[in-house]
């Protein structure tokens, strides 16, 4: 498990870290000590990028994945200080009846998505797994792919997930640094860093096929550190389970709604992340969200990202009805999925709807 061996990462990234000005900056040799190196220099972005873009398209194609995320509930009971769904935040709480979620399934099948991320807050008890389990099946009938992020599950849940259709698990560790961690998460189960750290490798346990991992830059004054954990997270998973297919997201803080201090990735950092974390990981798929302005997002394609959610929206039952109007985030890209289409094709590639075949 990762949690075994976090410490000797943590003792790894701080030795490189003294070190640091004995490593110099490379774009061909990325190993461990050049990108903290490279993530902490200023680098010409436009050969990192070319090189980025050369790797992503031998790796990938010429291929984006288009998905839309779901929201089936708000309820959570953890105490995330950053978070507008957060239990002692005073705000309508909502969760969809199985007819409910099935219209907002039809709406976006109808616009053309075959990937679909179904969200809860983190409740065991309103939105048990049952509950999810319920919104998978009715996914089924619709999308060929299902990915979940919900709350950390037990290896035999993730089991029966996946026995009735579940493709992969998105997990967030948020922040890698355990004391930030537990400042940052008040109450609630997510207190327990371990056990949510643990959670990926007990879904690869039970058989699931993606996985998705990252940081929220932001939350982390120092975010070289969540970055190269989160990449060193995503290495172990790939060595130890090379038949899972691992992506790596990287969320930017926005939210006005967060009320304690955070420290904003700028859009020449971001872009280094992203670049970086392809040369240091060839095969990860990179995801980016509609968190990100159409700016980004599109000057990102082929430059290292090979997933992109779409059209989204970020309140419970957004597609079909508006039973809610608070957002977990701000979208910052309101464009169509038609659009979208356009400028993935006009940049020369493909977009797809699923890496799976419905059978
Ligand atoms: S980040 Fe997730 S767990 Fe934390 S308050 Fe928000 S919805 Fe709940």
């Amino acid at each position: 498990m990762f949690s075994d061996i976090i410490s000797l990462e943590l003792k790894k990234f701080k030795k490189i870290k003294r070190d640091l000005n004995r490593v110099s900056v490379s774009y061909e040799e990325i190993n461990e000590k050049s990108l903290l190196k490279n993530l902490n220099s200023k680098l010409e972005l436009e050969r990192l990028a070319l090189k980025s873009k050369e790797i992503t398209d031998s790796f990938f194609g010429k291929t984006v994945l288009l998905y839309a995320p779901l929201y089936i509930s708000n309820y959570c009971v953890n105490g995330c200080a950053y978070c507008g769904f957060s239990a002692t935040n005073r705000i309508e709480r909502d969760k969809l009846e199985d007819k409910e979620i099935e219209k907002e399934m039809i709406a976006l099948k109808e616009k053309g998505f075959d990937t679909i991320l179904i969200l809860t807050g983190e409740d065991r008890i309103r939105s048990g797994v049952e509950y999810i389990l319920k919104a998978i099946k009715i996914a089924r009938k619709y999308f060929s792919e299902i990915l979940i992020e919900t709350y950390p599950l037990e290896q035999d849940e993730y089991k029966k997930l996946i026995d009735n259709g579940l493709c992969g698990v998105t997990l967030y560790q948020e922040t890698y640094d355990k004391n930030l961690y537990f400042k940052l998460h008040k109450f609630g189960p997510k207190k327990n860093f371990e056990y949510r750290l643990n959670a990926i490798e007990r879904a690869v346990k039970a058989g699931i096929k993606e996985v998705n991992i990252g940081p929220l830059l932001g939350l982390n004054k120092n975010f070289d550190f969540d970055v190269y954990m989160t990449l060193m997270h995503a290495k172990h998973i790939q060595n130890n389970y090379p038949e899972v297919e691992v992506s790596i997201s990287y969320p930017r803080m926005r939210s006005s709604v967060s009320k304690i201090k955070t420290y904003p990735v700028t859009d020449i950092d971001f872009v280094k992340i992203i670049c970086l974390s392809r040369l240091f990981l060839e095969r990860v798929g990179i995801n980016i969200s509609t968190r990100e302005n159409a700016y980004i997002r599109d000057n990102l394609i082929g430059i290292g990202i090979t997933k992109m959610s779409a059209e989204s929206k970020t309140t419970v039952g957004g597609y079909f009805q508006n039973s809610s109007d608070l957002k977990q985030f701000e979208i910052e890209d309101s464009r169509s999925l038609n659009e979208i289409i356009k400028i993935i094709e006009k940049k020369g590639y493909r977009p797809e709807f699923t890496n799976w075949v419905k059978i």
